[in-house]
């Protein structure tokens, strides 16, 4: 089957490269000329676990290919599927939804035979009949439809969880579109993945639904990690005790210093924004997008108070700055706020992060970048460790008490015990856990 992809970020391109191994034959779009120039070479523009081994694999078998022109990307596709981006709107939070627009109008414009066009990219409910809405007035004639199908992935693990989904959602309001996304689907049906047919706007709302619940799930942990330095109490272990129970399950009650990346932060706003429109007003999620706010400034206080006494021209090194491991994606990571919070306290800040550095770079001009974990911390007065890297969960603690000014350690992921900490001459700082001076610490949320 011939599948356009257009957009060629961190969904579309995964799509693409998985749908192509899969053996249909795909042509990931973008404007982006660096990118496609990049692609086109082998070169990957994203930082994602095996994705450029299998771009390589499926270019070499001639089952991939990337341009410019998205004309050429739909000719003769069957299944277009729209995977722009939708950031928040500047100034009000709505998804900016032009980029899709703007594709849709692009593809009605280039279809040549009958065709489903695929939402991807999250967009509010609705979205789907504004694109049929342009698909008929700019091709009145031809035959297509317009489909949802929202994406699931996480950064970090895009291939597993595309080739593998918990879930594939299809909205869909005709039996042929749906009968192509199935043809489209057919070889992960074969492996089982259950496949959920509904209406278009339910299709939307589902992708909505499921990344506020989760952000609230983090939220909720978050809060009672506050709950348990204030009371004595230790996060880790709560989280076990009630994760253990199958009507909670274990993910997503990880504490740590408030979510971030591409998809939380903008798809709650917009899911408020979309409650505002229909005055269904959605109080929980209004709460967690606040505490999650309020949160991350508090890690930049909280960091501050580790230094104790004057922060005005101390050293902090952040350990990892993306949002989560495994991806170079610095959209609304947590860091950004910390190293606002320092900057502001007149704080130098040193940074490592493996994959991250490119992108982070132009976000925080002021910081400093080392290439390991030893030298951003060497002459510090605190280490924070903000991304669980892999390479961060086995630092020998020993060397970077040794190299630091001050022994400091502020682990915002909990990855160390805090006696292995305290047994490496490092001073601790944690998140949800005993003070280790006997007093209970100060909540830092409350002040936010
Ligand atoms: P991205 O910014 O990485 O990629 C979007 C790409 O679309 C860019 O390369 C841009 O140049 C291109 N583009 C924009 N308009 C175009 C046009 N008219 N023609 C061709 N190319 C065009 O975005 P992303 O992170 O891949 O997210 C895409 C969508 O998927 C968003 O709606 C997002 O919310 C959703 N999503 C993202 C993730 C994730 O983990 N990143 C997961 C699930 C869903």
């Amino acid at each position: 089957m011939r599948i356009a992809i257009i957009g060629t970020g961190y969904v579309g391109l995964v799509s693409g490269a998985c749908f192509s191994d899969f053996g249909h034959d795909v042509v990931c779009v973008d404007k982006d000329e660096r990118k496609i120039a990049a692609l086109e070479k082998g070169v990957m523009p994203i930082f994602e676990p095996g994705l450029d081994q299998l771009v390589a694999r499926n270019v070499a078998g001639g089952r991939l290919s990337f341009t410019t022109d998205l004309k050429t990307g739909v000719d003769g596709a069957e299944a277009i599927f729209i995977a722009v981006g939708t950031p928040s709107r500047r100034g009000d939070g709505h998804a900016d939804l032009s980029y899709v627009y703007g594709a849709a109008r692009e593809i009605a414009e280039a279809l040549t035979g009958p065709a489903v066009i695929v939402t991807k990219s999250t967009v509010p409910v609705g979205t789907g009949d504004e694109v049929e809405r342009i698909l008929r007035e700019v091709a009145p004639e031809a035959e297509a439809w317009v489909v949802s199908n929202p994406e699931f992935l996480r950064e970090g693990a895009a291939i597993e969880d595309f080739k593998r989904p918990d879930r594939i959602v299809v909205g869909a309001e005709d039996e042929r579109a749906a009968e192509i996304m199935r043809e489209v689907y057919r070889p992960l049906y074969l492996n089982k993945a259950p496949i959920l047919f509904t209406s278009r706007r339910t299709s939307e709302l589902i992708k909505y639904a499921a990344n506020a619940f989760l952000a609230t799930k983090i939220t909720f942990i978050n809060e009672i990690a506050d709950l348990c330095e204030a009371t004595g109490a230790d996060v880790q272990d709560v989280s076990r005790g009630i994760g253990l129970d199958n009507r909670i399950g274990p993910k997503f009650l990880h504490a740590g210093p408030g979510y971030g990346g591409s998809c939380f932060p903008k798809d709650t706003l917009a899911l408020l924004k979309t409650s505002e429109d229909y005055q269904t007003p959605l109080r929980i999620i209004e709460a967690v997008v606040q505490v999650n706010d309020s949160r991350k400034r508090a890690m930049g206080r909280k960091v501050l108070k580790a230094l104790g006494g004057d922060p005005r021209g101390r050293t902090v090194a952040l350990l990892g700055l993306t949002f989560k491991p495994n991806t170079d994606d610095m959209r609304d990571a947590p860091s950004l706020s910390i190293v606002q919070a320092l900057e502001d306290a007149s704080v130098k800040v040193h940074a490592f992060d493996p994959e991250g550095v490119e992108q982070a770079r132009p976000m925080m001009p002021n910081v400093e970048f080392f290439d390991s974990p030893y030298k951003a911390a060497e002459g510090s007065d605190a280490a924070v460790i903000v991304t669980e890297w892999d390479v961060l969960r086995a630092l020998d603690l020993k060397r970077l008490a040794r190299l630091m000014a001050r022994p400091v350690l502020v682990d915002l992921r909990n990855v160390y015990p805090p006696e292995d900490v305290e047994a490496a001459g490092l001073a601790w700082h944690g998140i949800g856990k005993p003070p280790r001076d006997g007093g209970a610490d100060e909540d830092v949320s409350a002040a936010a």
